[in-house]
């Protein structure tokens, strides 16, 4: 599945497939593009419109990318389903209905490609993001985090996250790291959290 020029986030879309249901609501942390938002989208919509994905983003540019794709890629029902929030994903659990059964929470760190690459994700923020997702996951659920190691802060990010997934109870939780072994310079981990 992974050759040629394939990204890990195909492998982490692939594996999300196997966890979410139509119905579901899940999280999109970080929209950036809005890519895994319409893939969370197009997993979790149904003719029942009782699926929804909150699409979290600090830049007001990302949300703005994600609003075209959704707007050239979905009917309007299917607009309706995706929620989007200009906040910090440490803030999710303001804005995700405290009712809400969370199947999925992504996370893609790091900058939003073609925009400005100074801003990115932070490992104090995304710490306090992935405790948040932690309490407002549903048992069965899973949290997924791609991180890239390759720009400044990468490394720190990290080792933020593996420093998380080292302290989850293993009695609830299985965190696993996937690595590309074909990327030995850029291995874009992806982490999976399974609760
Ligand atoms: N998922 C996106 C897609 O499919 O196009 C790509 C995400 S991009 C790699 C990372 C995004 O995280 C950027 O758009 C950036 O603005 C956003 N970001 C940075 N810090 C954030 C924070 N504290 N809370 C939410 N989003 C943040």
């Amino acid at each position: 599945y992974l050759c040629g020029k394939k990204k890990a986030t195909d492998l982490a879309h692939m594996v999300w497939k196997h966890v979410v249901k139509k119905g579901d609501t899940v999280i999109d942390a970080t929209c950036g593009n809005g890519f895994d938002t319409l893939a969370m989208l197009n997993l979790v919509a149904d003719d029942s419109r009782k699926g929804y994905v909150y699409a979290l983003d600090i830049q007001k540019d990302a949300l703005d990318n994600t609003s075209i794709l959704l707007e050239e890629s979905l009917n309007s029902d299917e607009k309706q389903l995706v929620k989007l929030f200009n906040i910090c994903h440490s803030k999710m659990e303001e804005v995700v209905p405290r009712n809400a059964s969370v199947r999925l929470v992504a996370f893609n760190l790091g900058y939003l490609p073609g925009g400005e690459k100074e801003i990115i994700t932070k490992p104090e923020t995304t710490f306090l993001a992935l405790e948040a997702a932690e309490r407002i996951l549903m048992p069965g659920g899973l949290i997924s985090i791609v991180v890239y190691v390759g720009h400044p802060g990468g490394r720190e990010e990290l080792e933020a996250v593996e420093t998380f997934a080292a302290r989850m109870a293993v009695e609830n939780w299985i965190c696993c790291k996937l690595h590309m072994l074909n990327r030995p310079y850029a291995p874009v981990p992806i982490f999976l959290f399974r609760r």
